[in-house]
């Protein structure tokens, strides 16, 4: 099975290497009920098969996530069928910049139960009733008024690396996490005016109308995230507001943004902004961890992993080791560090 898959998406890619036209990589969002998410995906799928687009769209009940390539000489057809559904109308559409169109091999448009988990249930607040959209420059500007909040609505391994200055960080291991702790944190805050950002711009969404939905009267958010920020100050030569790194979610972990090191090695405290997972698999912890301590721990989190990722290497026995579930991102490490920069 696992041959055949890799045949197939090699036969794609030749495929889509060898094509003829180009394409524009393109994005979009936006949270709307759907009473027939599957219905709703089967149609979709039709219309942009037909048209050879490709990518990766997730719809649920709330709404539809999508990134795809579509043809340069379908893209007015494609437009087209947009027009077609409700959701879809005057929806704000991102492209890339970098492009060569070759992101997707295929189209693949699934059904899930929402677009970000919020451990709530379906219609607790109006997902559509969302903050005001700044760009990355309106945005850029709003910081400077002394009087704004700013949150940052991701998590604390990606906050940890990069933020804006002055941003509220929460300590949430997840998105749930973080609407709770938000909410509780500005109670007295509610009628100030409130800037919110994430990486891409979707978890803000759908923060803002929670939000809104709690009695937070002026809220405000990021269009496109941290992600088009950089993109937009880059491209009028703005000094960056944002600090540090943006995590992202593929391979490379993240994007240096202006060079700064906010965080440290979870070890030894020495600045290093660098995420790894453990090297023992069932535990497979995301950290930060120097050179140094990767030297010294074989790049576990732990002695005590160093030492179970040794015995899983020499000891055929070792299979028998009852398997472990992997550990969520060690928010304590981070606290314990804060407190003892504090101390010292
Ligand atoms: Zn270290
Ligand atoms: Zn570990």
């Amino acid at each position: 099975m696992v041959l055949h898959n890799k045949i197939n998406r090699e036969e794609l890619k030749a495929q889509l290497m060898a094509e003829t036209f180009n394409r524009k990589t393109i994005s979009f969002y936006r949270y709307f009920y759907l009473n027939e998410p599957k219905e709703f995906r089967d149609s979709i799928y039709k219309d942009w098969f037909d048209l050879d687009c490709l990518g990766r769209i997730y719809v649920a009940r709330e709404g539809v996530n999508a990134q795809m390539s579509v043809p340069e000489h379908h893209y007015d057809a494609f437009i087209k069928t947009l027009g077609k559904y409700e959701i879809f109308q005057n929806i704000p559409i991102k492209y890339a910049v970098e492009d060569d169109g070759k992101s997707f091999f295929k189209l693949t448009i699934k059904v899930r139960p929402k677009l970000v988990a919020d451990g709530l249930a379906d219609g607790a607040f109006d997902v559509t009733n969302v903050g005001k959209h700044l760009s990355g420059i309106e945005f850029h500007e709003t910081l400077k008024d002394p009087d704004t909040v700013v949150v940052d609505m991701r998590n604390l391994y990606e906050s940890e690396i990069g933020r804006f200055e002055n941003a509220i960080c929460p300590e949430a291991d997840t998105f749930k996490e973080e609407l709770e702790i938000v909410v509780d944190l500005l109670e007295d805050k509610k009628d100030e005016k409130v800037l919110l950002y994430c990486t891409g711009g979707i978890r803000c969404e759908k923060a803002s109308a929670y939000l809104k939905h709690h009695g937070f009267n002026d809220v405000n958010q990021l269009h496109g995230g941290v992600l088009e920020y950089v993109r937009q100050i880059k491209s009028v030569g703005l000094e960056s507001k944002f600090l540090g790194k943006n995590f992202v979610f593929d391979e490379r972990m993240a994007e240096d943004v202006n060079g700064q090191i906010l965080a440290s090695c979870h070890q030894c405290g020495t600045p290093f902004d660098t995420h790894k997972n453990c090297e023992n698999d069932p535990c497979h912890l995301l950290f930060i961890q120097c050179p140094k301590c990767a030297e010294q721990y074989d790049d576990c989190c732990s002695s005590e992993c160093q030492e179970e990722a040794h015995i899983r290497k020499t000891d055929p026995a070792s299979s028998l080791l009852p398997p472990r579930q992997p550990k969520k991102y060690r928010k304590s490490m981070v606290m314990a560090l804060r407190e003892k920069e504090k101390v010292s």
